[in-house]
């Protein structure tokens, strides 16, 4: 799944393109696991705060 890192804004676009509800309002916002690793939200984050993050990083 994707993550967002702390660079993130807050600014909600995220929130809106992804196609599964899979992120959560916070400051940073969080994926959670229902991310179905689309890369809609990575493309649209104003300040480039989400990336795809393997299994076993965290
Ligand atoms: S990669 Fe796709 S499914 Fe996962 S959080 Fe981003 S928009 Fe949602
Ligand atoms: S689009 Fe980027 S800056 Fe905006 S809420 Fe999502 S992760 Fe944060």
């Amino acid at each position: 799944m994707y993550r967002i890192s702390e660079d993130c804004v807050a600014c909600g676009t995220c929130l809106q393109v992804c196609p599964v509800k899979a992120i959560k309002e916070g400051e940073p916002y969080v994926i959670t696991p229902k991310c179905t690793d689309c890369g809609k939200c990575a493309e649209v984050c104003p300040v480039e705060a989400i990336a795809p993050a393997t299994p076993d990083s965290h």
